[in-house]
C-alpha cells in the first residue's frame, strides 16, 4: 500500500504531525523503533512508581496560545489533563533562597524587593520577555547572547544567577544562548504559566498515537527505519525492519511525502550518499545541544510530610558566583554541579500511589564522559552520582535520604539508546546567537523535518509546533 505520508519516529513532533495529517484525511504510517510512542515524552514503571522521562513543566496551555489551538483541534483536552504548576521555580544557593512566581508582575516585584538598586534592569528584563511573542523572534533584537544581555542591564551577579536559574531548560551556557530564542520561550512561561500532564507525558503520547490509529493511520512500534528511498529527486518511501530482525530483513513502504522526526543528523545516514553528503555539509555548522542526567527517586511518603513545598527547585553550588562560571560548572564534578529537583507529588501528578511520592534530580550532562566507560565502570559511576546527589538533596530537605524506596539514574547514554538522538541531546541543536539557518534546498522537496532539531527548537511546545507546522506545509503543498 502506498501512503500519503510516512513519519520516521513517534516522538511528540512526529505524533503531532501524524495526528494533524490523519485528521485531514491523509493516509499516514508512523514507524517507531521503541516499544512505546513518545520519544522523551514517555514514562516507565518501577515498583509502585511511575517515572517521567522528559517533562518537568511545559508552558501553557493558555487561552489563545498555539498549543491550545492545536490541542483543541486534536481534541486532546477531552482525554489528557494538564495540571497547573503553582510557581515557576525556586532558586537556592548558599546565600539566596527565592521562589519566582509565574506572574511576571509578582516576579518583578519580588526581585525588586531583594535588589532595589537593580529595579531598572529587572523591568528591562521583563519588558523584553513580555513583548508579543512574534516580536521577540523577529529581527528587532540584536543578535546577542542572553549572558551579554544580562550583563548590559544588571550589575549584581546574584540577581543574574537567579534569573538564569532555569537556564537548563534551554542550554548549558548563557553566553552562547540566543537572546531572541530565550526571550520567546521564557516569555511564554511568564505569560501563560506552566503545566504538568496528569499521569505523565506518556498520556499525551498514547493519546496522539490512538488518535492516529482511530483516524485510519498506522503506527508501527518496535520497527527501525534503516533507509530513505529516493527516486527522480524525490523521497519515495522508507526501508524498515523489525528491531530484533537481521539487518538484511528489511521491508519497503512507499509514500508521497516523508517526515523525519528522528534527529536531523540521523537523516544524513538514512539518505542515499549523494543526499546524505548534502545534509552533512549543511549540518557541519550546527552545534549539538547538551544532554541531561536524571536521578529518579521514589519516596515512601510525600515530601510535604517533611515540610517541603516546592515543585521545581534549582540548586546552584556556592562555587558559582557569576554567569561566566555556569558552563564550567556544568562540566564539573557532580559534588558541585548545579542541579534541579522536581517534586512531582507537590501537584496531583498521579505518578505515585496514595501516601507515596516521586521526584527527580536532573542536571546538564554530556555523553562523552559516559561513552568511554566499560560496563562495570559505567554502573559504578551511576551509583556514585546517585549517592552524591542524594546527599546534596539531604542538605536541602533534611530526612529525604531516609524515605527513598527506589532510585535509578538515566545518563546521556540511556537517552541516546532509547531515542537514537546523537549525544543524547534533548533540545536538538544548540540555539546560539550566531546560528546559521539550515538550508535544506539541496534535498528532495518532499522530505520534511518535525523535531527538536528543526526551526522551532526543542521542548514540548517547540516540537508540537514543529509537527503541526510541518503537517500544515504538506497539506498546503498538496492542495496547490
Ligand atoms: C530529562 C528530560 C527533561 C526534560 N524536561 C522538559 C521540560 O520540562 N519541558 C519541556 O518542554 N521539554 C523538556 N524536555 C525536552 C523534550 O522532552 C524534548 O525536546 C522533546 O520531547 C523532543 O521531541 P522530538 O519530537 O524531537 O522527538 P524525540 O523525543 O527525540 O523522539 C524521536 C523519536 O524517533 C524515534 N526514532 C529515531 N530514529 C528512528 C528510526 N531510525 N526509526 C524509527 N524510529 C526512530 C525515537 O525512538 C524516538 O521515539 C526534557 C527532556 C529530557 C530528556
Amino acid at each position: 500500500m502506498k501512503y500519503d505520508v510516512i513519519i520516521i519516529g513517534a516522538g511528540l513532533g512526529g505524533l503531532t504531525a501524524g495526528a494533524k495529517l490523519v485528521k485531514e484525511g491523509k493516509r499516514v504510517l508512523v514507524v517507531e523503533q521503541h516499544s512505546i510512542p513518545g520519544g522523551y515524552a514517555t514514562t516507565f514503571k518501577k515498583k509502585d512508581f511511575l517515572f517521567e522521562v522528559g517533562l518537568h513543566e511545559m508552558y501553557g496551555p493558555a487561552p489563545g496560545d498555539m498549543e491550545t489551538k492545536i490541542f483543541n483541534e486534536l481534541e486532546v483536552f477531552n482525554t489528557v489533563s494538564f495540571i497547573r504548576i503553582p510557581e515557576f521555580y525556586r532558586f537556592v544557593n548558599g546565600q539566596i533562597d527565592v521562589t519566582i512566581p509565574h506572574d511576571p508582575t509578582a516576579a518583578a516585584e519580588r526581585l525588586c524587593n531583594l535588589f532595589p538598586g537593580e529595579a531598572d534592569g529587572i523591568h528591562a528584563f521583563f519588558a523584553l520577555l513580555l513583548k508579543p511573542r512574534k516580536k521577540a523572534t523577529e529581527n528587532d533584537l540584536p543578535d546577542m547572547s542572553l549572558g551579554a544581555f544580562l550583563d548590559s542591564i544588571i550589575h549584581n551577579d546574584d540577581l543574574k544567577l537567579i534569573l538564569l536559574g532555569n537556564l537548563g531548560y534551554y542550554h548549558d551556557d548563557p553566553y552562547t544562548l540566543s537572546l531572541a530564542y530565550y526571550a520567546a520561550a521564557q516569555g511564554s512561561y511568564f505569560t501563560g504559566g506552566a503545566s504538568f500532564i496528569k499521569g505523565g507525558s506518556q498520556q499525551l503520547s498514547d493519546y496522539l498515537m490512538g488518535y492516529i490509529r482511530n483516524h485510519g493511520g498506522e503506527v508501527l512500534l518496535n520497527h527501525l527505519v534503516t533507509g530513505i528511498i529516493t527516486e527522480n529527486q524525490k523521497a519515495a518511501g522508507v526501508l524498515y525492519k523489525r528491531k530484533s530482525n537481521a539487518v538484511t530483513d528489511v521491508s519497503a513502504a512507499r509514500a508521497d511525502e516523508v517526515i523525519a522526526n528522528t534527529a536531523m543528523p540521523n537523516v544524513a545516514a538514512l539518505l542515499p550518499a549523494e543526499y546524505g553528503e548534502v545534509l552533512k555539509n549543511e549540518l557541519q555548522y550546527q552545534k549539538t545541544g547538551a544532554s541531561l542526567l536524571t536521578v529518579y527517586l521514589g519516596f515512601s511518603k510525600p515530601l510535604r510530610e517533611l515540610g517541603y513545598q516546592s515543585y521545581s527547585s534549582f540548586i546552584y553550588d556556592n562555587s558559582v558566583t557569576s554567569p561566566r562560571e555556569i558552563l564550567n560548572n556544568n562540566k564539573d564534578d557532580f559534588s558541585r554541579r548545579n542541579f534541579t529537583f522536581v517534586d512531582y507529588s507537590q501537584v496531583d501528578s498521579a505518578l505515585a500511589p496514595a501516601g507515596k511520592g516521586v521526584g527527580v534530580i536532573c542536571c546538564i550532562d554530556y555523553l562523552d564522559e559516559w561513552e568511554k566507560l566499560d560496563r562495570k565502570a559505567y554502573l559504578a559511576r551511576k551509583k556514585q552520582v546517585a549517592l552524591t546527589y542524594i546527599q546534596r538533596l539531604e542538605q536541602i530537605i533534611p530526612g529525604v535520604s531516609g524515605i527513598i524506596d527506589y532510585h535509578d539514574v538515566a545518563t546521556p547514554a540511556t537517552l541516546k539508546r532509547y531515542t537514537l538522538n546523537p549525544e543524547g541531546a534533548v533540545y536538538g541543536f544548540a540555539q546560539s546567537p550566531s546560528r546559521k539557518a539550515i538550508n535544506v534546498s539541496g534535498l528532495p522537496d518532499n522530505l520534511h523535518f518535525a523535531s527538536a532539531w528543526g526551526k522551532t527548537g526543542g521542548g514540548f511546545s517547540g516540537v508540537i509546533y514543529s509537527g503541526y507546522l510541518c503537517a500544515m506545509n504538506i497539506l498546503r503543498k498538496r492542495r496547490e
